[in-house]
């Protein structure tokens, strides 16, 4: 049996017991297989093995894989920090928006976004833990990016990203995850219809399954470890 069928059975088995301790519907969660820095012949590989979407966090880097690939039905979503120079191209080029943290980034893809390719999936980053370096709206932004989506065409508000502080502590990692799902349910409260709970990596996935994620951003423990 090959390495990345195990890997993908693996990480499968641990969304699926995640699901099952925290009382929750396996179908509940989903995978995305974050693909950057590892070369396309491993996406063609895991997309033969059932899996369809596929991250990436440098534009440059996704334009270069995605002509490679069109035979094949992926769906791509973009994670990294977005510039403004760069909205077009990903309004264009991708399916899901994951890392959306300002204003001026929301109205510009929705402006760019052509209408003929669908809405645009996008998800609100969110900056939990309120870390200098790291991007990603404050808590007490998202209510109001989030009623802003909601009245722009061409794209369609699914939900909320995030990465939490970096910690071994698993009390923490429950906080931060637990608060990320406390805001995602307040913007169903407020009348947001959203479904996409963006949490959980590698090392952390149970302890956001059993939080609440309904996706699961996974690279190295999918792909291997990645080019430097
Ligand atoms: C790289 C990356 C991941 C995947 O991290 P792994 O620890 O390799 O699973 C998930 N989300 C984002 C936003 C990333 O940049």
């Amino acid at each position: 049996m090959n390495k990345l069928l195990k890997r993908l059975q693996f990480v499968r088995e641990r969304m699926e017991n995640a699901c099952i301790s925290a009382g929750r519907h396996p179908n509940e969660v989903s995978l995305l297989a974050v693909s950057k820095r590892q070369p396309t012949e491993k996406i063609v590989a895991l997309h033969h093995l059932g899996v369809v979407a596929f991250g990436e966090n440098l534009l440059a880097e996704a334009l270069a894989k995605q002509p490679g690939l069109t035979g094949l039905d992926l769906q791509w979503h973009y994670i990294g920090a977005v510039q403004s120079n760069k909205t077009r191209a990903i309004a264009e080029h991708f399916q899901w928006v994951q890392s959306v943290d300002r204003e001026r980034i929301l109205r510009r893809l929705a402006a760019q976004r052509s209408t003929s390719l669908g809405p645009l999936n996008i998800c609100l980053q969110v900056n939990i833990d309120q870390e200098s370096q790291k991007s990603g709206a404050g808590p007490e932004d998202i209510l109001q990016l989030a009623r802003l989506a909601d009245d722009l065409d061409n794209i369609k508000l699914r939900g909320l990203m995030a990465i939490p502080r970096m910690t071994t502590d698993p009390e923490e990692q429950h906080h931060s995850f637990r608060r990320v799902r406390i805001l995602f349910e307040e913007m169903q409260s407020a009348g947001h219809d959203i479904d996409t709970l963006s949490m959980g990596m590698s090392s952390d996935l149970e302890i956001a399954i059993s939080e609440g994620s309904t996706m699961v951003r996974i690279g190295t423990d999918l792909l291997g470890k990645r080019d430097t």
